[in-house]
């Protein structure tokens, strides 16, 4: 299989910190102006919330990025099948 370009994106990462979700978004954006994705909706406000669905222009990659940043609950990026399937978070 190759490899798109697309790949700084994993297919599954968990977000658990802000301080990760600030290098995802800054991913994110990067490669939108760099014209590897598109953002198709971008409807959080980075700052308590965080959603952007978008896709690979180049491989059609659907992805997605969901994340609470505000009570640091956390969210995912990745491929936008994994959204059914994302493991629960467990209590502790
Ligand atoms: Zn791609």
């Amino acid at each position: 299989m190759s490899q798109c370009i697309c790949r700084e994106i994993p297919a599954y990462d968990r977000i658990g910190s802000r301080s990760e979700l600030d290098f995802y978004l800054d991913l994110v954006y990067r490669l939108a102006r760099e014209k590897v994705i598109e953002i198709t909706m971008d409807i959080g406000d980075n700052i308590d919330y965080a959603h952007i669905e978008m896709f690979c222009k180049h491989c059609g990659r659907k992805l997605k990025l969901v994340c609470e940043a505000y009570h640091g609950a956390g969210g995912y990026i990745g491929s936008r099948k994994y959204d059914k399937k994302r493991p629960k978070r467990k209590k502790t």
